[in-house]
């Protein structure tokens, strides 16, 4: 994610930084720098251009040559301009943190119409899934409509998510799916079809108490005007409050110039880039906002469900420029587990009394949160660093699967595992007998360091630094 550019970024704020005092000159060469990393990362030109004489303007005229500490005075500039560019200026509450906004607004009374638009494989129909277990684990009831109806198996692929999404997101919402499979037969022959079929799913939305409805549109290969005029008609038809373009952040400028174009036909809220997790260059979210007005809403960041995130532009930023991200690792640390689980595993470990089975479901939280390499790319100062690093996610299964392989008993007690026990286990896990025993000593270690440090009333150290 980002990988050059926040290397490059990093490396230039890292040589300001280290330097008590900055010349004119040494400003004049990092915005070289800075400006052919934006380059590379297929940052509109323009963009790029004014982008570091913004930089340049602000860091000579505010004399910041002068000040104490001026490196970090140029990274608070380069940081804030960042910002800006990723999605405007955010609100500052009185500590001068950015005040972060709901990306959706429901109204009342529902259903909250949500129009998606998009080119075919920019992840439209994914996205749907996505917001709709988004939209689940924050008690909404949400209705998938399937309005492209160029092929059938598009609306099997949006019913079969939207059952997905109900099955396994927990949360208190419900996810129900509208669908008129044989009217595919009927497109291209009668106009108007795809504005029926939005028509009907927006009836059936109110009957069934839906409080948001997702219109899954058609997409074609390239923006042509026929695909425009169905995308107008059905979001005259149904008005709705919110349409948002899913781009592909891989294609680059190729995705700013289709959203350039559907900007045109179509009164956007708010862009959903795609794919953020792949090998993007990052230019799509360094353009995006400037050429298309509207702010980033969300950023796809896989292809399981649940790998969709809030775009923040001071989060991404702090990301470009090395600096982490820790406020999403904790809220996905804190989706993963409740304050009172939380609470019951510090006790449990406390009094030395942890199981293999907590140990079990810590991996498991862990596994939830995304790849080892994703979430440890979120602190400050690793992430560039990783970039060759191979972690292995698959030991963290292989961890799973021995400690699934144990009786009840055995994970109440690991004293019970001799030596019979531990062969049993590692052929019914499939791995070595090493990794048996590595993991019982490995178990045995935290346990062990659990009570020590909260005899020293470490825990409660830990504690407050966290909160
Ligand atoms: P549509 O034609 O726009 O509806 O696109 P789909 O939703 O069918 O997605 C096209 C492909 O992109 C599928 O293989 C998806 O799994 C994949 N995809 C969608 N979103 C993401 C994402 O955020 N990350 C990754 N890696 N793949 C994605």
């Amino acid at each position: 994610m980002l990988g050059n550019l926040s290397e490059k970024f990093e490396g230039v704020m890292r040589k300001l930084s280290g330097q008590a005092t900055i010349s004119e000159g040494n400003v004049r060469e990092s915005m070289d720098e800075v400006r052919e990393a934006l380059l590379e990362a297929d940052v509109h030109y323009e963009v790029a251009e004014a982008f570091c004489e913004t930089v340049l303007t602000e860091a000579l005229g505010e004399s910041v040559l002068k000040s104490v500490e001026p490196g970090q005075q140029m990274i608070k500039i380069v940081h804030d301009e960042l910002v800006k560019l990723l999605g405007g200026e955010e609100a500052m509450d009185d500590e001068g943190r950015p005040i972060e906004r709901e990306p959706i607004m429901y109204v009342q009374p529902g259903p909250t119409i949500i129009m998606m638009s998009g080119l075919q494989g920019s992840g439209k129909t994914t996205t749907c899934g996505k917001l709709a277990g988004y939209m689940k684990k924050r008690g909404k009831n949400v209705m998938l409509a399937a309005c492209d109806l160029q092929r059938p198996a598009a609306v099997t692929q949006l019913e079969v998510l939207a059952n997905q999404v109900e099955q396994e997101v927990e949360g208190s919402g419900k996810v129900m799916f509208h669908g008129e499979p044989e009217k595919c037969a009927e497109y291209g022959q009668a106009v108007g079809v795809a504005v029926q079929v939005a028509n009907r799913a927006l009836e059936s939305a109110k009957l069934q108490g839906a409080d948001v409805l997702i219109l899954d549109t058609a997409g074609r290969l390239h923006v042509n005007d026929e695909l425009m005029g169905e995308l107008r008609q059905v979001s005259n038809a149904v008005n709705p409050h919110q349409i948002y373009l899913v781009i592909d952040a891989m294609t680059g400028q190729d995705a700013v110039n289709s959203a350039k174009a559907f900007h045109a036909q179509l009164e956007l809220d708010g862009v959903v880039l795609t794919k953020f997790d792949s090998d993007t260059r990052g230019g799509a979210a360094l353009t995006v906002k400037k050429i298309v007005g509207e702010p980033i809403k969300f950023i796809g960041v896989g292809e399981k469900l649940d790998a969709l995130e809030e775009f923040h532009a001071s989060r991404i930023a702090s990301r470009i420029l090395g600096m982490g991200d820790v406020v999403s690792l904790v809220e996905k640390a804190q989706e993963q587990v409740s304050e009172e689980e939380a609470l019951a595993l510090q006790e449990k470990m406390e009094k030395g009394k942890l199981t293999m089975d907590d140990f079990l479901k810590q991996l498991q939280a862990i596994r939830k949160m995304g790849s080892m390499k994703s979430l440890l790319g979120m602190l400050p100062g690793i992430g560039n660093q990783l970039k060759d690093l191979n972690l292995d996610d698959k030991q963290i299964d292989r961890t799973q699967a021995i400690i699934q392989s144990m009786t009840v008993a055995e994970r109440k007690d690991v004293d019970l595992l001799d030596n019979s026990r531990r062969r049993r286990i590692s052929k019914g896990s499939g791995s070595d007998a090493k990794d048996v025993s590595q993991l019982v000593k490995g178990f045995e270690m935290v346990s062990q360091l659990s009570k020590q440090m909260s005899g020293a009333g470490m825990m409660s150290k830990v504690k407050s630094m966290a909160g």
